[in-house]
């Protein structure tokens, strides 16, 4: 059986502390402990499908033009590609920065670029040289907390979007904050989604529209980043004996 490991990242860059940015540095160190394990990098839609081996998948959520000019050249240098998710209202105006609870605070303030996502066309870009973009909805909603209708047009809308900028299916999507119930992971396959992933506290069993991606986090160094991607360390974290 294959060894599936799918990480979330978002941002990469230098000066960004915020928690959901990693450094360059990091991200390199990160991507060469992954190689030197006999990974092999995959989008997330062929790792959820690989019949055996190590797989990795590094995703990175919300589509930051970082991960274009930063994260891009380290994955080449592997030979990987990787997935973005984006969400889909906020790129048809690709100079203003995303805006959403848990992003917010960083708004007006010295590292406001930081926010600013990728063009469709840098975006078409990463999906000729074999990356995966995949839909984070519409708006970046809490999925759990909106209606039958909303939910509805957050997962096919997107999906549709993407697909038309594109010219190339959207397969995956990533549920914005991880959050999902069964209602949510029911509306995402009747809207066509082969595989979807979560980002749990805990993780949990594999399904391909709930799986467990690790998230990998500034204050992630060495030590911890080997702890949260190592299989033994996963498994556990995977059953109810792990809190939290
Ligand atoms: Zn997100």
């Amino acid at each position: 059986m294959a060894d599936v490991l799918v990480l979330c990242y978002h941002a990469v860059s230098e000066r960004f502390p915020a928690a959901l940015s990693v450094t360059p540095e990091a991200f390199e160190r990160q991507l060469a402990l992954l190689a030197r394990a006999g990974y092999r990098g995959a989008t997330f839609e062929d790792a959820v499908k690989a019949g055996s081996g190590r797989v990795a998948a590094v995703t990175f959520d919300d589509a930051y033009l970082s991960v274009l000019a930063l994260g891009k050249p380290m994955l080449d240098a592997l030979g990987w590609p990787a997935t973005v998710y984006a969400p889909t209202d906020y790129l048809d105006a690709p100079e203003r920065p995303l805006k959403w609870a848990g992003i917010e605070q960083w708004h007006g303030g010295e590292h406001e670029r930081e926010l600013l996502p990728m063009s469709w066309d840098q975006l078409g870009e990463l999906a000729e040289a074999g990356w995966e973009i995949g839909s984070h909805t519409r708006s970046h909603p809490h999925l759990t907390e909106i209606g039958d209708d909303a939910l509805r047009d957050e997962l096919v809308e997107s999906k549709r979007v993407v697909e038309e900028r594109l010219g190339r299916p959207c397969a995956t999507l990533a549920y914005p904050y991880g959050d999902h119930d069964e209602r949510v992971v029911a509306a995402a396959g009747a809207a066509g989604y082969a595989a979807a992933g979560t980002l749990p506290a805990r993780l949990h069993a594999e399904r391909p529209l709930a799986w467990p991606r690790v998230g990998i986090y500034h204050d992630d160094d060495e030590r911890r980043f080997k702890l949260k991607v190592s299989r033994v360390m996963r498994r556990l974290r995977s059953s109810r004996i792990w809190p939290g």
